[in-house]
C-alpha cells in the first residue's frame, strides 16, 4: 500500500531540514522536546490510515498504480465520494477533537482541487497542467504531507510588493535557468512546516497585469521542505515539554507556524504551476476556488472542535452545580445552535455539489462562503461563553504537582465540584484553560479568525461581487405593486 505508517512519516521528517526555533537550529524535529510530541501527533494520524479498523474508510484505490492511497488524493466523481471523503476527514479531525487545523489533508485537498482544475493553469502552456496533474500524482503515490504559505511578510501593506524596501522581501524570482528559476524573499505562513515534506507556494493576491515588474512575483510551485537554500523560522513553541496533566492541549496538539524564507532556491521546471503570466494567475485565483474542496476539512474540523468545547462546557456546569441556572442552559444551548449550523453547512455544500471546472464534482460555494464569514465571529462567541462559565475556575487550578504534593487533601477539600472530584475537576478546568486561556488557547482562536484569509477584506470582495439581481428585482416588485395601489386608489 502506499500509505504511510506513522514510523515512516517520522523517518520522513529526518532529512536535514533547517527549521528554526527560538535561536537554535533544530536537528531532528521528531526528538526535540518542544516538537516531538506533535511530531508523534502526527504520527498517530498516519498510523490510522494503516491500522485494520481505518484502513479502508481512509484509503481508495490508485487509478494508477493501484495501491491504497489517502482519500483526502480522491477527484470527487458524485455525492457518495463526497461522503466517503467526508468520512475519512472526520476520523482524522476527531482523532485531535478538532484542535489540529492543519492536518495533512487539508493541503492534500487543496493540490487534488488544482489538479481538476489543471487545464486553466495550462491554458496558454501546457506544461504547467502536465505538472500540476504529475505533482499530484507523486505526493498521492508517496502519501506526503504539505504545508503551504501564500502570503508575504507584514512588512508595509500599504504599498505594492514591489515597492517594498527590498525587492525580495516578497518572495520573486531572481533568475531562470534550463532546470528552473531562482527564487528569494519570503512567504507566510506556513503551519506545519517542521512537519512537513514539501512546501507549497502559489500567487497568493491578484497582482497589476500591466506592471512589468509585479512578473517576478507571478510564482506558483511545490518543492521538498530539505531544498538547499530553504529555511523556516518557527514561532516560540507553545509546547514546553511539560507535563500533559497540566497542558493536555498544548502538549499534544502544537502544530507551529513558521516563516518560509527563500535564498536563492532552485525550483526545477517540473515543480512549477504558474509562472509570469499575470493575467492568467489572476484568473486562476478568481476561478479555481480551491475552498469548494478544502472547506469540508474545515467544517469537519470545526464540528469536532466544537463537540468537544460543547463537552468541556457541559461538563463544567455540571461539575459546579450551574446548570440549574436557565442563562446558562442557554448558553449552552448557544454552542448547540452554532454546532449545529456547521452540520447544516456542511451538508447543504455537499447536497448542492456538481460540475464546475475540469475534473470531478464541486461542493456548492454559497455555503461556504456564508460560513467562512460567520465562523470567526460564533468562535469568539463560544470562547467567551465557556470564560463565561467557567469563570474564575479556568485560571484558579493547581498544576500537577500540587494535586501529589503535601496539600493533597486541601486540594481534594476545595476543589471538588458539586458532582466530580477534586482531581477530575481540576483535570476538567485545565483543559478548558488550555482551550481559551494559555497561548495554544488564544492562537487557535486567531487561527479561527485568520487561516482562511482575512474576513474583513473577504466581506468587502462579497459585497463588490454578490449577484444583487433578485434583491433588486424583489424590491422593485414591490414598487411596482405600490404604484398600482396607488393608482387605483386616485
Ligand atoms: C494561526 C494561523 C495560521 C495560519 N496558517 C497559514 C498557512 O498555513 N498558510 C498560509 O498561507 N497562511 C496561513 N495563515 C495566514 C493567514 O492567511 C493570514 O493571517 C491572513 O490572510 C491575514 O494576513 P496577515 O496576517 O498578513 O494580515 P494583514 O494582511 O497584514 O492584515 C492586518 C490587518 O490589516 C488589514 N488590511 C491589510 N491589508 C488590507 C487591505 N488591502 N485592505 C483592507 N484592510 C487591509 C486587515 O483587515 C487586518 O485587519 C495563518 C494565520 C494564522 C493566524
Amino acid at each position: 500500500m502506499a500509505v504511510r505508517s506513522g514510523e515512516q512519516f517520522l523517518e520522513g521528517l529526518r532529512d536535514g531540514r533547517e527549521i528554526w526555533l527560538e535561536g537554535e537550529r533544530i536537528a531532528d524535529v521528531t526528538a526535540h522536546p518542544k516538537l516531538t510530541r506533535m511530531a508523534h501527533t502526527l504520527a498517530g494520524i498516519y498510523d490510522l490510515q494503516v491500522s485494520p479498523q481505518y484502513h479502508d474508510q481512509m484509503t481508495f484505490k490508485s487509478p494508477t498504480s493501484g495501491d491504497a492511497v489517502a482519500l483526502s488524493y480522491l477527484v470527487p466523481e458524485s455525492y457518495e465520494d463526497l461522503l466517503r471523503r467526508r468520512k475519512a476527514l472526520e476520523i482524522i479531525a476527531e482523532s485531535s477533537y478538532g484542535m489540529l487545523g492543519r492536518t495533512p489533508d487539508y493541503v492534500n485537498i487543496q493540490i487534488t482541487a488544482m489538479r481538476q482544475a489543471a487545464h486553466v493553469y495550462g491554458r496558454n502552456e501546457k506544461m504547467y497542467a502536465d505538472n500540476l496533474r504529475a505533482y499530484h500524482e507523486y505526493i498521492r503515490e508517496k502519501d506526503l504531507c504539505l504545508t503551504h504559505a501564500f502570503g508575504h511578510p507584514q512588512v508595509d501593506r500599504s504599498v505594492p510588493i514591489s515597492e517594498l524596501p527590498d525587492p525580495y522581501v516578497a518572495l520573486g524570482v531572481v533568475d531562470t535557468t534550463s532546470q528552473g528559476v531562482i527564487v528569494r524573499g519570503a512567504k507566510l505562513l506556513a503551519t506545519l512546516a517542521p512537519f512537513s515534506d514539501e512546501i507549497y507556494a502559489p500567487v497568493y493576491r491578484p497582482l497589476r497585469a500591466e506592471a512589468e515588474e509585479d512578473q517576478k512575483y507571478c510564482i506558483s510551485f511545490a518543492i521538498p521542505v530539505d531544498t538547499p537554500g530553504l529555511k523556516f523560522i518557527c514561532r516560540q513553541s507553545y509546547d514546553r515539554g511539560g507535563s500533559l496533566y497540566d497542558y493536555p492541549l498544548s502538549g499534544q496538539y502544537d502544530e507551529m507556524d513558521a516563516l518560509a524564507v527563500f535564498d536563492d532556491v532552485l525550483i526545477p521546471w517540473e515543480r512549477v504551476f504558474a509562472y509570469q503570466d499575470v493575467e492568467l494567475a489572476n484568473y486562476a485565483l478568481q476561478r479555481v476556488t480551491l475552498w469548494r474542496q478544502y472547506m469540508q476539512q474545515v467544517a469537519v474540523k470545526n464540528i469536532a472542535k466544537l463537540e468537544f468545547i460543547l463537552g468541556i462546557t457541559h461538563g463544567i456546569a455540571e461539575a459546579i452545580g450551574i446548570n440549574i441556572y436557565s442563562h446558562v442552559q442557554e448558553k449552552i444551548a448557544e454552542i448547540v445552535d452554532i454546532l449545529e449550523t456547521v452540520r447544516s453547512y456542511l451538508r447543504a455544500a455537499e447536497a448542492d455539489a456538481g460540475p464546475y471546472e475540469g475534473e470531478g464534482i464541486w461542493p456548492a460555494a454559497e455555503p461556504w462562503i456564508a460560513m467562512r464569514h460567520w465562523y470567526p465571529d460564533a468562535y469568539v462567541r463560544v470562547i467567551w461563553i465557556v470564560e463565561q462559565l467557567a469563570a474564575g475556575g479556568l485560571m484558579l487550578t493547581p498544576n500537577e504537582e500540587d494535586v501529589k504534593g503535601p496539600l493533597a487533601a486541601d486540594i481534594g477539600k476545595f476543589y471538588q465540584g458539586a458532582a466530580i472530584d477534586a482531581p477530575d475537576r481540576i483535570r476538567l478546568f485545565r483543559l478548558a484553560w488550555d482551550l481559551v486561556g494559555t497561548q495554544f488557547g488564544s492562537r487557535q482562536a486567531l487561527y479561527e479568525r485568520f487561516f482562511n484569509g482575512d474576513v474583513v477584506q473577504l466581506r468587502q470582495r462579497r459585497y463588490a461581487t454578490y449577484d444583487y439581481s433578485r434583491a433588486k428585482e424583489s424590491v422593485r416588485n414591490v414598487m411596482e405593486r405600490l404604484g398600482d395601489a396607488g393608482k387605483s386608489q386616485r
